[in-house]
């Protein structure tokens, strides 16, 4: 079980960062994987008043505060209209709205979990993360670093014309993920993320000619996953994960180019 002795509701950004320089204390957003642990909290810092808990959308990107839930994401009409639905289709598959409507983007993506849906499918687009001392980073990057006591105040979608569509494998609904996946395309370039390997999301990317045969999606796709690392776990083997990416991807990528079977 989880404690926590003192709790404040941060009125800046400022006094929030100041507070979380000690390892004893904590930044909570929907606070159900941290209390799922056993960390005793000395201080439990709540961003909620500070307006941080809004998608706007202007004509260039979208800005999601870190305070919004997952299911603000899923839900958000112009964010779904915009990247094919893959909030919706990422989301939906995490435990039950109830859940989703406490989850914030800003503890899933700090958190940079190997089993994230939404990491999966926000790296397959031009996305950022805006930390409060450490400004502005690709998220390709950010996945990689150490967990630090820097604040995730937004995510940054650019709007560059991406088409995306995303998918993936789980023993049965609700559970976490075998696999995740989600592909995007924009022209010749093709962005391949492959999750819950069980490692954290990688991004790989291959480019295609206008001319392009079956041939050579399928071997852009076996050089992928040449190139991932997958591992074992309760959930399934490394080999299995193997066959899965090659499915998962090659789902996505027909989705794109012809609506697909699997387009929902
Ligand atoms: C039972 C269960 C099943 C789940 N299944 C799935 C699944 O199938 N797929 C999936 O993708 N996810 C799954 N998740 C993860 C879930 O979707 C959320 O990602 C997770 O709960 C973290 O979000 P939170 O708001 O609860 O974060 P919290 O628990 O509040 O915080 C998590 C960590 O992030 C830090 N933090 C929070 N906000 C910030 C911030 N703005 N800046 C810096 N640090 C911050 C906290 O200090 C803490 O260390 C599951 C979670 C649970 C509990």
């Amino acid at each position: 079980m989880f404690t926590i002795d003192k709790y404040v509701v941060a009125e800046s950004l400022e006094e929030a960062y100041e507070l979380n320089k000690s390892k004893r204390n904590a930044i909570i957003g929907g606070m159900l994987w941290l209390r799922m642990g056993r960390k005793k909290i000395r201080t439990a810092i709540d961003l909620s008043a500070l307006n941080l808990n809004k998608i706007d959308e202007d004509d260039e990107s979208f800005k999601i505060g870190c305070m919004c839930t997952l299911r603000d994401l899923e839900t958000h009409e112009n964010l779904n209209k915009s990247f094919n639905n893959i909030f919706h289709k990422s989301l939906k598959h995490i435990v039950g709205v109830q859940m989703r409507n406490l989850a914030t983007i800003g503890g899933s993506i700090y958190s940079r979990f190997g089993f994230s849906d939404i990491l999966t499918a926000l790296l397959s687009l031009d996305s950022y993360v805006e930390l409060f001392k450490g400004g502005i980073i690709p998220l390709n990057e950010y996945v990689n670093m150490p967990l630090d006591n820097d604040i995730l105040m937004k995510i940054i979608i650019n709007k560059d014309g991406r088409k995306a569509a995303c998918n993936s494998h789980r023993i049965s609904a609700t559970d976490f993920p075998v696999l995740t996946c989600a592909v995007a395309n924009k022209e010749n370039e093709w962005f391949v993320v492959v999750g819950a390997r069980p490692m954290k999301a990688k991004l790989s990317t291959f480019n295609l000619n206008n001319n392009y045969e079956k041939d050579d999606i399928d071997n852009a796709v076996l050089k992928i996953i040449d190139n991932i690392s997958f591992g074992t776990n309760i959930r399934g083997s490394k080999e299995y994960r193997q066959i899965l990416a090659d499915a998962l991807i090659k789902r996505n990528i027909d989705e794109i180019l012809n609506g697909g079977y699997y387009a929902d």
